[in-house]
């Protein structure tokens, strides 16, 4: 039997350690900035939504930082440490003398990365005595996956969740409230911006943007309630790197270093997990990999946004933040990959961009969904929308190998799986995808 095809970790492969790339970054990541001063944040200024300990690890420059023991246990749970697979079938599909292999990370218990940090999240607060978290959520993905952390650590948990997803995905919804969350639609009558925003706008498809904001001022407002956010911020980066380091064992197995190595972005969580520790050794040039950020067409921050300061936000309550920016007020369209729906990018991602380590592709919609049910064919997985933004853009690259005959390796994450997504695909195959 062919040994090529899958390559698995033990318990014991699970990293000990976060890798954290502000100490290898050749430029200092810029600080995050006052909302209402524009001068730098103290950790202070986070202080109100945060616990100190995640305030810790958000301005952390060390390389590394211990997992403690009880969280290593828990990414036993969450499936930990996930395969990285060879998709022998669909290099075959597409005729292609690329090699093609993919992470894992569809299963979790929630079927996406968000676990990795929202466990860790969850605990945090728990040993710094918070009761109550509030979040947002697009696609569903991040509340279930806090939802789901919440009840492991005896944390309440309140979703605010974008009402195009409330609406056309309504299983997450009922996951969360499975695990226990409360779960309201945003725009919401919850808060003074929610209640501002739906007599602004009645027909708003939400955004992740008006969510944070919701989520934001009952954490201010009410008692021992912190925010948890999903992705972006320095230290949500930060425990997604167990997929990267997990990766570079099992590429060291496979004995390859990849030509391209492939990840969606929203706010570029998986990409930083997945990407982080290999892309450490193209810093100290090493390798020559070209990291690829697949972004949707509709929401190209990356590829056509400002590297400036802006809000995390839509009403403007976070701290401000260095990365490349649609603008605070720009609302995404309602595509299906609605954990892409993001004006920003993480700081982390947006500097590694900047500094010219990271190229952006931008992916129309309907090309994902070519990419997705081509990859369901070829192996077996039905991926996330999202995810697919990533499959396209590793077909496409596959595609131009086969054109030069070159045995490229290229590696992309399987960040979730599309089950809880079908009346998305049913779109598609009907034909009534815009
Ligand atoms: C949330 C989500 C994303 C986008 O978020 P990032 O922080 O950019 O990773 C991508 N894929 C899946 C499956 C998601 O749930």
């Amino acid at each position: 039997m062919r040994q090529d095809i899958k390559f698995t970790l033990g318990i014991d492969d699970i990293p000990k350690q976060w890798y954290n790339i502000a100490a290898d970054s050749p430029v200092p990541l810029p600080p995050p900035h006052n909302p209402a001063t524009n001068e730098p944040a103290s950790p202070k200024d986070l202080e109100a939504i945060f616990p100190r300990n995640l305030i810790e690890q958000e301005v952390s420059t060390e390389r590394y930082i211990d997992i403690p023991e009880e969280l290593r246990e828990a990414y036993i749970m969450l499936n930990r440490p996930s395969p990285l697979v060879r998709a022998v079938r669909l290099e075959k599909m597409l005729k292609t003398p690329a090699k093609i292999f993919y992470k894992r990370e569809d299963l979790s218990p929630c079927g996406s990365h968000k676990p990795n940090t929202a466990v860790p999240q969850a605990y945090y607060n728990m040993k710094a005595g918070t009761e109550h978290i509030t979040t947002e959520t697009g696609a569903g993905q991040w509340g279930m996956s806090l939802a789901l952390a919440c009840s492991m650590f005896d944390i309440s948990c309140k979703v605010f969740m974008t009402c195009s997803s409330y609406d056309s995905k309504p299983y997450r919804r009922f996951a969360m409230e499975t695990y226990g969350a409360k779960v309201y639609s945003s725009p919401s009558g919850e808060t003074k911006f929610g209640r501002e925003i739906k007599k602004k706008y009645p027909d708003t498809p939400g955004s992740l943007g008006i969510a944070i904001s919701e989520a934001i001022e009952m954490a201010v407002s009410e008692k021992n309630t912190k925010y948890s956010l999903g992705s972006v911020l320095n230290h949500v980066m930060l425990h997604q790197t167990v997929i990267g380091q997990e990766l570079i064992k099992q590429l060291e197995m496979a004995d390859v270093v990849p030509d391209h190595m492939i990840a969606c972005v929203g706010g570029g969580s998986n990409f930083s997990g997945f990407s982080f520790p290999m892309l450490a050794k193209k810093i100290q040039g090493k390798i020559d990999t070209d990291f690829v950020a697949a972004e949707p067409s509709s929401v190209p921050s990356l590829s056509k946004g400002e590297y400036r300061y802006d809000f995390g936000d839509t009403a403007g309550m976070t701290p401000l933040l260095k990365m490349y920016t649609l603008g605070h007020e720009f609302i995404p369209s309602a595509i299906h990959a609605g954990g892409l729906r993001y004006h920003g990018m993480a700081p982390t991602v947006s500097l590694m961009k900047d500094l010219g380590y990271v190229r952006p592709v931008a992916v129309e919609q309907k090309v994902t969904f070519e990419a997705g049910v081509m990859f369901a064919n070829a192996e077996g997985v039905i991926p996330a929308p999202e995810s697919t933004h990533a499959i396209a853009v590793a077909i496409d690259l596959a595609m131009e190998a086969k054109r030069k005959n070159e045995e490229k390796v290229i590696v992309f994450n399987l960040s979730g799986h599309g089950l809880l997504d079908m009346t998305a695909y049913e779109k598609y195959l009907s034909g009534n995808m815009v």
